[in-house]
C-alpha cells in the first residue's frame, strides 16, 4: 500500500443551509474510501465571484487519502453530486462545490485534473482557510495579493 497522501480540499456553497451544507460536507471527507479528516478550517462567508446567487460559505480542510489523485477527484464528485448539486448553466448556484486544491507536492496536467488548482492564487476564499490550517502553503505576499477581496471568518 501506497503511504497516505496529505491532500486539501476547498468547499463552497451558496444555497440553502449553506453553514450546515459546509459543516456536513467535512465530516463526509472522513469516511471517503481510504481517507481520512486531519484538520478543517473555520467557515467563512464571500459575497459571490463569478457566480451568481446569495453569500457563500467557504472553508478548506486537509485529509489525509491513499486515494490517488483522479480518484480523489471522482469521490469528491461524487459527493457533489450526492449534496444535489444541479448544474443548469457554468457558475449557477450550487449545493456544494469541491476543488482538490493540493495533492501532496504533486503538479498534475490532465483533462479532467489540474493540481495545484489553477486558480488557487486568485481568491481570498481559498487563500486565508488554506493559510489558517497550512500556513506554510501560502506566501504571505500570495495572502497579500488577495487582501481587498471581501471575506469574513464566522
Ligand atoms: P467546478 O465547476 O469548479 O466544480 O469544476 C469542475 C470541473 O473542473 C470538473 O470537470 C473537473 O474535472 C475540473 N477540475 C480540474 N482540476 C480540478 C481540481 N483541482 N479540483 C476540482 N475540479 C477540477
Amino acid at each position: 500500500m501506497r503511504p497516505p497522501v496529505s491532500a486539501y480540499i476547498a468547499l463552497g456553497a451558496n444555497l440553502g443551509d449553506a453553514r450546515a451544507t459546509v459543516a456536513a460536507a467535512i465530516q463526509v471527507l472522513d469516511r471517503l474510501p481510504d481517507t481520512r479528516l486531519l484538520r478543517a478550517s473555520s467557515l467563512y462567508r464571500t459575497a459571490p465571484w463569478e457566480a451568481t446567487g446569495p453569500d457563500f460559505i467557504n472553508a478548506v480542510a486537509e485529509v489525509a487519502t491513499g486515494l490517488n489523485a483522479p480518484s480523489l477527484l471522482r469521490a469528491l464528485q461524487a459527493q457533489e453530486l450526492a449534496a444535489g448539486r444541479e448544474r443548469p448553466y457554468r457558475n449557477a448556484p450550487r449545493t456544494l462545490d469541491l476543488d482538490l486544491l493540493l495533492y501532496g507536492d504533486a503538479r498534475i496536467d490532465s483533462p479532467e485534473l489540474t493540481v495545484p488548482h489553477p486558480r488557487l492564487w486568485e481568491r481570498a476564499f481559498v487563500l486565508q482557510p488554506l493559510a489558517e490550517i497550512a500556513p506554510q502553503r501560502v506566501p504571505a505576499e500570495r495572502l497579500q495579493a488577495v487582501a481587498g477581496q471581501g471575506i469574513e471568518r464566522l
